[in-house]
Formats: C-alpha cells, sequence, structure tokens
C-alpha cells in the first residue's frame, strides 16, 4: 500500500517504473523517460511522460485547488474522473485518451499520453485549430448521452451511475456555486472585480429578477433532471486537438444530469470566442451547427438502433419514436441554449475566467466583448435560440 503524497516528477518516475505494465508502455528504462509538467487547469497536477516507446499522462489530485493552496478540498476527484473514463470509453472509443490505470491511495489517474495534441482553447487563440473539430464533439456527446441514459440502458445500469456520481459532491457544489448562482449575487467575493466600464452592465444584470427566476430554472434542470451521465465540465479547455483527432480529457466533474447541460457548456465557450473574435463568429457559428448536425443525427440512429435497449421508449411505435426523438432533441436544444447562456455570464464576471478575453486588442475592445457576452447570456437564459441570440447581439 502506498499512502497518499503530491509526487513531483522524481517520483512518479519512481512509481511508474515500479509498475510493470505501465512502465512497459513507456519502453526502455525510467532514467529515459522524459516527464513535463503540463498542469494548466485549476485543480490538479498533470505530467505528460515520453518513453522510447509510448506516452502516459498522469493526474493526481491535490488536497486544494492547485491555483489557490488555501481553497482545501478533497482528494477524491480523480476517483471520478476515472470511474468516468470507465464508463464511457466503451461508446466513445478514441474520442478520449485510453484508460490505463488508477491508483486509489495515490488518487493518481494514468490515461493515454497525447503528445501531439493541443488544448483547443489554445489552438483557437493561435489559429492553429483545423475547423470542423465540433462533428466530433457533437458524436461525443451523442454517444455518451444516448449510452448512458434510460433510454440506451436498462435501469438497473443507469441508477449504479445514479449513485456512483451522486458523490461526486464537492465538485457539483463548485457547478452549483461557480456557474449556477455566483454570478447573479451582487458583491459576490468569488466574482472577479471588472473593468469599471462593465459596473453597470454587471449591476444591471445581478438586479435583473425575470433573470433570477430563469436561472432559478436552470438549478433545477441542472439538479432535478438525470437524464444521462454528463462530463460536466466540457468547454474548449477540454477538448483536445491535432488535425482531426478530438479527444475530450478532464471528466473529473462527471454526474448524472440534463443532457443539454454538456452541449450548453461546450457551445457557450465557442460563443465566447466568438466574442472577443468577432470576425470568427461565422466560424463558430458553423461549429454550432455541425455539432447539431452530428449530435442530432448519432442521437437518432442511435436511438432507431436500439429501440429496447432501455425501459424508457420500449414501447413507442416507430412513427411514436420518431416525434418523441424531436421532442427530446428540441427539449435539449432548449436547456442548452440556457446552460451556454450561463456559461458566457460567469466566464465573463465570475471566478474561472476565460482566455479568450486576452485575444482583444486593447481593454476598449475587451470590455465591448465582455458586454457582449453578457447581453448574449441572458438573451440565451430568458428562453432566445442560439440563432436568434448571435443575430440580436452581434450587429
Ligand atoms: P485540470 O482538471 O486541472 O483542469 P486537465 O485534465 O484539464 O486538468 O489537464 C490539465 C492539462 O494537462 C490540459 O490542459 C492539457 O494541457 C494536459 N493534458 C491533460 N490530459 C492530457 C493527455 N491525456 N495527454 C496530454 N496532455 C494532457
Ligand atoms: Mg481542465
Ligand atoms: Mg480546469
Ligand atoms: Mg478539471
Amino acid at each position: 500500500m502506498t499512502s497518499y503524497r503530491p509526487l513531483d516528477a522524481e517520483a512518479l518516475r519512481a512509481c511508474l517504473g515500479a509498475r510493470n505494465t505501465l512502465a512497459a508502455r513507456l519502453g526502455g528504462a525510467p532514467a529515459d523517460w522524459v516527464l513535463r509538467e503540463v498542469s494548466d487547469g485549476n485543480l490538479n497536477t498533470v505530467f505528460l511522460v515520453e518513453g522510447p516507446t509510448g506516452a502516459l499522462c498522469c493526474k493526481q489530485s491535490l488536497p486544494h485547488v492547485r491555483v489557490d493552496p488555501d481553497w482545501k478540498m478533497p482528494l477524491d476527484r480523480t476517483d471520478f474522473e476515472a470511474r468516468y473514463m470507465r464508463a464511457v470509453s466503451p461508446f466513445v472509443g478514441h474520442l478520449m485518451p485510453e484508460f490505463h490505470a488508477f491508483d486509489a491511495e495515490l488518487h493518481l489517474l494514468v490515461m493515454e499520453g497525447l503528445t501531439h495534441h493541443r488544448v483547443l482553447r489554445t489552438a483557437l487563440a493561435d489559429g492553429t485549430a483545423a475547423a470542423g473539430f465540433s462533428a466530433r464533439i457533437g458524436e461525443y456527446v451523442g454517444r455518451t448521452a444516448f449510452h448512458t441514459s434510460w433510454r440506451g440502458r436498462p435501469f438497473e445500469a443507469v441508477m449504479k451511475n445514479v449513485a456512483r456520481f451522486a458523490r461526486n459532491t464537492t465538485l457539483t457544489r463548485i457547478t452549483v456555486d461557480l456557474v449556477l448562482t455566483d454570478p447573479c449575487v451582487p458583491d459576490c467575493p468569488r466574482n472577479r472585480p471588472l473593468s469599471p466600464d462593465l459596473d453597470e452592465t454587471v449591476a444591471a444584470l445581478q438586479s435583473d429578477s425575470t433573470l433570477r427566476d430563469a436561472v432559478s430554472r436552470l438549478q433545477e434542470r441542472f439538479l432535478c433532471c438525470p437524464q444521462a451521465l454528463l462530463h460536466g465540465d466540457l468547454h474548449t479547455g477540454s477538448v483536445m486537438v491535432h488535425g482531426d483527432d478530438v479527444r475530450v480529457i478532464d471528466g473529473e466533474f462527471a454526474l448524472m444530469g440534463p443532457i443539454g447541460f454538456d452541449c450548453g457548456l461546450y457551445l457557450g465557450n465557442l460563443l465566447l470566442h466568438a466574442c472577443a473574435r468577432p470576425e470568427r463568429r461565422e466560424w463558430m457559428q458553423d461549429e454550432i451547427a455541425l455539432f447539431w448536425r452530428s449530435l442530432e443525427h448519432l442521437y437518432r440512429d442511435l436511438w432507431d438502433e436500439n429501440p429496447q435497449a432501455g425501459d424508457v421508449g420500449a414501447l413507442l411505435s416507430p412513427e411514436s419514436r420518431r416525434s418523441a426523438q424531436a421532442a427530446t432533441l428540441r427539449a435539449i436544444r432548449r436547456d442548452s441554449a440556457g446552460f451556454a447562456g450561463l456559461e458566457l455570464i460567469r466566464r465573463t464576471i465570475g471566478y474561472a475566467q476565460v482566455a479568450d478575453y486576452a485575444l482583444t486588442p486593447d481593454r476598449v475592445a475587451e470590455a465591448e466583448a465582455r458586454r457582449r457576452a453578457l447581453a448574449l447570456g441572458r438573451t440565451l437564459i430568458l428562453g432566445a435560440t442560439m440563432d436568434e441570440a448571435v443575430e440580436a447581439c452581434f450587429q
């Protein structure tokens, strides 16, 4: 038994060296391996390890938030990420890194190391992302959403995930606070101070009671609709790309919830990018359309191919199934618009902001981008479709 300690590069080298299967993936001797810390998220330590014959990515939880040692946190978040990877990998194949091992004492997750891939947010920033990546994300969400839902599995299998992921309360609490609550709370200490240019806009948003009512409905959707196993943190920093190879990483926020939450987070981040780089608006709209086309085709096909796979829907005739599919997909789009709106707002005024705003040329342009994101977010939360909201907010 190894007891928990945060591993530095040399401790990790020894740890991998003592595990034959993992060492064999890397090849050569431990001294030949090149270890590089690649942590860039808020929460965990991540090392990329390259050997003569392969690469591993090793992710370890810390007893606190990585970027804030005073914010203490239980160690079990990589446990949930490992469980999530095991739960969805049969359905998504190479759309995520291959899962290799999990050490429950060290809270150390070991997966395929992606040595050529780059984080999508970074690839968008420096112009190296190849258009069309969203078709793969639509496929990812379509596959996970169908196969982990009450339509895709017998209820016993779904309830296993309900029980397992109901315990992911630390990270679900972060979502409830940071995404679904704080942005609407005036003077919330976790929100970030912004340029005074934005004071009036933020004050108006936070005193808008219609908006708060709509956000309350989204809170209810998030917590009370366990439709499928969600990734839970599907932003452009949780996607890695290399040419047209697209991988989803960082599933530690996994929980059972409304399918539109994963869609909305992802699409909200595309819209944030469009706010920061308005000349890319049409490209981002094309990505959004691709995402839906891919998700909807796949979701319908999977449902048609497996009409008896779950306990919900097994009674439907083919015609009723078609109208049930249309209604389900409409509801997913509706939820997605609301959650995308929340993501736009919380990434603009909340604790965890996005690097996309650094792409604006100056302070005035940045304030304008943030103002647009807040307006777009509000319009979406109040019930506009994504097309309507983009039309109204980009003039
Ligand atoms: P956090 O939960 O702290 O956000 P992530 O899982 O997002 O951690 O990983 C942090 C960074 O590590 C990613 O942004 C990416 O650069 C790198 N990374 C994560 N997984 C892999 C992988 N499988 N292969 C290569 N790099 C990875
Ligand atoms: Mg991350
Ligand atoms: Mg992160
Ligand atoms: Mg994470």
